[in-house]
């Protein structure tokens, strides 16, 4: 089988890898220049951690795994207001949760592959053709790929998708918010932070740092915007909204790069995954948004799946079965996404304390129990046990 995919992230890295173990031949195109190695900080638990473990790269990623003891939410002038020992969620978990950069990830991912899966950078796709028992792509290089199948990918905005399925205003969800983040290294501000995840937290915004294993800082923002249209100078539109935030995010917006990471938050949701011999998976397909906190977790969950059914079947049957097997997960995690998100940024501060006491009580005798059942729910995986 010769598999085209769009997009070198997690999802498409994950889905090289089995296709490719499997013997297929993989080729893999990604927009961007290089491979990217920034990002925001993840919890990494659930389906993709099980992949993870399968793919034999979990010692590689504890490696790079950032330690963080505790997550503290805290008012502007910095005072304590809740918080949440890691080793109450490590421990609800069963020890199976790890913090890690995107990039970290997906760099973990690229150095397992099969030297056989080639990498196009600076690559992507133009046209999409279905053609007798298989697809035609053409290449921004020019050139046409004819593979029997085309995985998009491509994340939230795909490209695949828009060509395969239609216009993205179709599929994708605004929760309401906006997001930006980026990496900064500032010795002092890291000493401060220590080995804590640190949110400040006002109605409507929130504003944090992660420590990462190198001894730089993930900045984490969130705030609350119904447009789905990004500023045209996000760096300019995250100092105006951060700035009454206090110190700490003051000392982060010091640091904001030109060019943040910065989106708005939101699910896709769609009726099918697949068209002929186009299938999307990861974002692309389900994005679950940041506020259920496992799009990369269902990413790999969904690459694995997908994998394994081409692997065991006719393409036909075998994309009826991929979408079968995950449709009921996405439809939880992104119900779970649509529950949180007014909890993680709530819009009233009675919600910002009643959130923040909550937290402090699975610290209590008792409470990593009555927390083990929400994060059971929530890790639940969609790879069956071996
Ligand atoms: C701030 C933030 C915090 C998050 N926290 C968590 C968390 O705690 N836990 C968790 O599990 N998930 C989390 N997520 C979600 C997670 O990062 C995503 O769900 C995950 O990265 C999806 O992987 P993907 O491979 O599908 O898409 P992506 O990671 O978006 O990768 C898509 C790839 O396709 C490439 N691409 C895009 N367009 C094209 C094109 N036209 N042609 C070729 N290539 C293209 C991109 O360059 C990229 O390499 C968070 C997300 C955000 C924004």
């Amino acid at each position: 089988m010769k598999v085209l995919i769009c997009g070198a992230g997690i999802a498409g890295l994950t889905l090289a890898w089995w296709l490719r173990r499997g013997g297929a031949e993989v080729t893999v195109v990604e927009r961007a220049a290089g491979p990217r190695s920034d990002g925001y900080m993840i919890d990494f638990f659930g389906s993709g951690y099980d992949v993870a473990e399968r793919m034999g790269i979990l010692g590689t990623l504890r490696e790079i795994a950032a330690d963080i003891d505790e997550l503290v939410y805290a008012d502007p002038r910095g005072r304590r207001a809740g918080g949440l020992r890691y080793a109450s969620a490590r421990a609800v978990l069963g020890g199976r949760v790890l913090s890690l950069m995107r990039g970290g990830l997906e760099t973990v991912i690229r150095a397992s592959l099969d030297p056989g899966v080639e990498i196009r950078y600076g690559t992507s796709i133009t046209e999409i053709r279905d053609v007798p028992d298989g697809v035609e792509a053409e290449l921004t290089d020019g050139t046409v790929f004819r593979a029997d199948l085309l995985a998009g990918a491509d994340g939230i905005h795909s490209v695949v998708r828009r060509l395969a399925f239609g216009p993205e205003d179709r599929y994708l969800s605004a929760l309401g918010y906006h997001t930006a983040s980026y990496l900064i290294r500032d010795a002092g501000l890291a000493e401060q932070v220590g080995r804590r995840a640190i949110l400040v937290g006002v109605p409507d915004r929130q504003a944090g740092v992660y420590p990462t294993r190198d001894g730089a800082l993930a900045a984490f923002l969130v705030h609350a915007c119904p447009a789905t249209a990004l500023p045209a100078d996000p760096r300019t539109e995250i100092a105006s909204r951060y700035r009454d935030m206090g110190e700490l995010t003051d000392r982060l917006l010091a640091h904001c790069p030109e060019d943040p990471y910065y989106d708005c938050v939101a699910q896709i949701r769609m009726p099918g995954w697949s068209r002929g011999r186009t299938v999307l998976l990861g974002d692309a397909a389900h994005a679950v948004s940041l506020m259920a906190g496992q799009g990369a977790s269902m990413a790999m969950g969904g690459a694995y799946t997908l994998a394994v059914e081409l692997l065991g079947a006719d393409t036909g049957a075998a994309l009826e079965r991929y979408e079968r097997r995950m449709r009921p997960f996405v439809l939880a995690k992104q119900e779970s996404g649509r529950t949180s998100a007014e909890w993680m940024v709530p819009h009233q501060a009675w919600r910002i304390a009643l959130r923040n006491r909550l937290f402090g009580l699975a610290d209590l005798p008792g409470g990593t129990a009555l927390m083990g059942r929400a994060f059971r729910n929530l890790s639940s995986s969609v790879i069956p046990a071996a």
